[in-house]
């Protein structure tokens, strides 16, 4: 069954402004999926409306195959958000924030959990703090911890690791790995590709308002990615080389030559032309093979 369900969704805000057009999209259970894209694309507009926090204009979404609205209450209790922005000025005590927040959704008590999450977390030591007595990333996870506070089934984190520190972005990471695992479904967005990259099973990029791509992530870095070989040839073997700088589409400067090819292709390019060099006893050197990551890719999708 899939988690979420986005039919057709469309955004215009009260000024009339379009900010999300026909959205589609699914999200399978137990899937970390992230949603890609600049400051602006619709990010916030797109999880706040599939939390039902903002009004859709129209079209259809479905939490493991409920409608949010009609099923309001029992879709909400399936979910846990941890909104982009941060509530900092809270006398409130982390433990009784938690507490407080489960009850909402008529969960029975449970310390036991509380306390787990908090450990797991890295909290348990603030576990009595004041929420405004803490550093800015405890924040970020005590807001988190109260996502998880009834034990939701579908995760939503609008842009977790924004302005937060390598360290702990890492740690976070590691964490929704561990939620993963324990069948929770995560949808994050964020700007950084490096965060998509490292922890999505499929990413979504987003741009003014429209997905402009949806894929599994090593389809998408086998389908878009490109390798790079460089080598050095001794200044002497330079004439040798011509027919194969035009038959492989070489670049050089100077010595170094580059050539581009397609990572997904079976028949390695790459083979064939060393091969070639060979054949015309041209001694390569300084040997490298870049592939490309999805920043490049990216890159390349967004300027078409
Ligand atoms: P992101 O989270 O990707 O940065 P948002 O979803 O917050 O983007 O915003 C998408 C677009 O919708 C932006 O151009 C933003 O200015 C606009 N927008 C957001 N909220 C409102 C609103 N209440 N009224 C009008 N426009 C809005
Ligand atoms: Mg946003």
């Amino acid at each position: 069954m899939n988690a979420i369900e986005v039919k057709k969704l469309n955004k215009s805000y009260e000024n009339g402004f379009e900010a999300l057009k026909n959205i589609d999209l699914t999200v399978k259970k137990g899937e970390i999926f992230a949603l890609l894209g600049p400051n602006g694309a619709g990010k916030s507009t797109l999880i706040n409306i599939i939390c039902g926090i903002t009004n859709k204009t129209n079209g259809n979404i479905k939490i493991f195959g409920q409608d949010n609205i009609l099923e309001y209450k029992k879709t909400r209790a399936l979910i846990g958000l941890v909104p982009q922005e941060i509530a900092t000025d809270s006398f409130e005590r982390v433990i009784s924030t938690l507490k407080f927040s489960r009850g909402l959704f008529n969960k029975p008590p449970s310390e036991e959990y509380l306390e787990s999450v908090l450990k797991s977390l890295d909290l348990i030591h603030k576990k009595t703090n004041q929420i405004r007595t803490l550093s800015g990333g405890m924040k970020r996870r005590v807001m988190i911890a109260k996502a998880l506070s009834h034990e939701p089934k579908v995760l939503f984190l609008d842009e977790p690791t924004a302005g937060v520190d390598v360290n702990l972005r890492k740690t976070l990471w590691s964490y929704l790995n561990k939620l993963k695992k324990m069948g929770v479904t995560i949808f994050l967005t964020t700007h950084y590709i490096e965060e998509a990259e490292n922890i999505a099973d499929r990413i979504a990029v987003i741009d003014n308002g429209k997905i402009i791509i949806i894929e599994n992530k090593r389809k998408i870095l086998e389908k878009f990615g490109e390798k790079k070989l460089s080598f050095k040839i001794k200044k002497t073997h330079k004439d040798l080389i011509n027919s194969i700088k035009i038959k492989y589409n070489l670049k050089n400067v100077g010595n170094r030559f580059t050539f581009i090819y397609n990572s997904s292709s079976k028949k390695d390019s790459a083979y064939r032309l060393l091969s070639d060099l060979n054949r015309k006893s041209i001694k390569f050197e300084d040997m490298e093979i870049k592939k490309s990551n999805l920043e490049d890719i990216f890159l390349r999708l967004v300027q078409k």
